[in-house]
């Protein structure tokens, strides 16, 4: 038997009296030099988020527990669970139908991701949604998350007015420290938008 067959991944963990679901560790688009997965740490809390399968839409369903139990269900992981978009609206509508207040944290990019404008259907299911905006300009943006492909930090902005046009609870974050970050600019860009502003820590990346 291997190493994987024996390790028990962390599908479903629990911080601050909610239940986050860990659906995958890919990213697609994003490498974020400040993510803890690329400087060798995959723990969040006492969770080790490292996941040696992709949980099925069951395990996921069975990992969120009683939602009477949390103040949230949400879908983060250290990974971004709009990569596997279909997976998890289907994990929504079960939740959904258990009663489950849901939230999504994504770092945007699900519609570059998946070639159109998902943001309407994600906030059809899930109506509070957090994204990591990160930077006040695409510049700053592109140095702290490197993405792969050109535009990304211009797809976040119109996820953004796309979710919160589809009705969604839309809160935008970046993190405090990083340099050449300035949070008061990120806090602007959020008051245009008309959507929430969340300033973040840097060990605080749910
Ligand atoms: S999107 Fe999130 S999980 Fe992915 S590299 Fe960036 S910080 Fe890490």
């Amino acid at each position: 038997m291997s190493d994987s067959e024996n390790y028990e991944d962390t599908v479903g963990y629990t911080l601050h009296g909610s239940r986050y679901l860990n659906l995958t560790n890919r990213c697609g688009v994003l490498r974020c030099a400040f993510c803890p997965k690329f400087n060798g740490a995959w723990s969040v809390k006492e969770y080790d988020m490292r996941l040696h399968h992709h949980p099925t839409v069951d395990e996921l369903v069975e990992a969120a527990g009683n939602p009477a139990d949390y103040h949230e269900i949400v879908f983060c992981g250290m990974g971004e669970s709009t990569t596997r978009l279909d997976d998890m609206l289907e994990v929504a509508r079960r939740l959904r139908e258990k009663g489950a207040k849901l939230r999504l944290n994504t770092n945007g990019l699900g519609s570059m991701m998946n070639g159109r404008d998902v943001a309407p259907e994600i906030a059809a299911l899930i109506p509070t949604i957090s994204v990591s905006l990160n930077a006040q300009d695409e510049e700053t943006y592109n140095r702290h998350c490197r993405p792969k492909n050109p535009g990304a930090y211009r797809a976040v902005l119109e996820f953004v007015k796309s979710a919160k046009k589809a009705g969604a609870d839309v809160t935008v974050t970046a993190v405090d420290g990083l340099p050449g970050v300035d949070i008061a600019a990120c806090q602007a860009i959020a008051d245009k938008l008309g959507v929430r502003f969340r300033r973040r820590v840097l060990d605080d990346l749910v």
